[in-house]
């Protein structure tokens, strides 16, 4: 999914879809994985040319692949919380790009999601990346997402990863999952709360207001 706007470097006739949508056509079109998926492929994304926030989470459980929605469940209800924006906000792709570190749903074992398909980041991120050159920070959520974006950097857990945030602005911004089954983590991390979250409004708030980030490389 993705919103109206254009910033192709080849004009479109008129009807005919410009670069930007080409991409996210070829995209949303992935089968690269398709045999090692329980499902038929069905990417989840949604992407313009004028994002200035770029989410990364981890990929759509079964919920989101059944609705087509990201973020549709209860893991999204404590992000927009965390992030303090109503599912209106959220959802203004103009503004707001998400693209999960594998972009369909992979299954589950044993009652666990199983991990992005790890072909899919290298294939999509790139070029999609690209494309939204307005991006001023990226959410990076649990550990797959922060394992492609910060490679050697992070932290041995993700909690060091998460409690050295500050190591990796201005384009980046690491977070734990806001999964339910995280409860535990976020009860024994009250610095998390206390204070990460405050600092990720903040920052958050004046990316999306149109002001600066300081540092930001694009
Ligand atoms: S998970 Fe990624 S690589 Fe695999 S089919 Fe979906 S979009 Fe393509």
């Amino acid at each position: 999914m993705r919103s109206s706007g254009t910033s192709s470097s080849t004009p479109a006739e008129p009807g005919e879809p410009d670069e930007f949508e080409r991409l996210v056509g070829r995209a949303q079109a992935c089968t690269a994985c398709a045999a090692n998926l329980p499902h038929p492929p069905r990417p989840v994304l949604r992407v313009s040319p004028t994002a200035r926030l770029l989410i990364v989470g981890q990929a759509p459980g079964r919920r989101v692949h059944e609705t087509g929605i990201p973020w549709n469940d209860p893991s999204g209800d404590l992000l927009r919380a965390w992030l303090g924006m109503t599912r209106e906000q959220f959802y203004d792709a103009s503004r707001i790009a998400i693209v999960p570190t594998g972009l369909c749903y992979p299954g589950t074992a044993k009652g666990s999601d199983l991990p992005p398909r790890p072909e899919c980041a290298p294939l999509w991120h790139p070029p999609l990346r690209a494309a939204m050159p307005g991006i001023r920070l990226t959410l990076l959520i649990g550990a797959y997402a922060q394992a492609y974006y910060l490679g050697k950097r992070r932290g041995r857990t993700l909690a060091d990863t998460v409690h050295a945030w500050r190591d990796f602005l201005p384009d980046h911004f690491p977070l734990p999952h806001p999964s339910p089954r995280n409860r535990l983590w976020l009860k024994r991390h009250s610095w998390f709360e206390q204070e990460v979250l405050p600092a990720l409004r903040e920052r958050v708030g004046a990316v999306l207001a149109g002001g600066d980030n300081p540092g930001a490389t694009d």
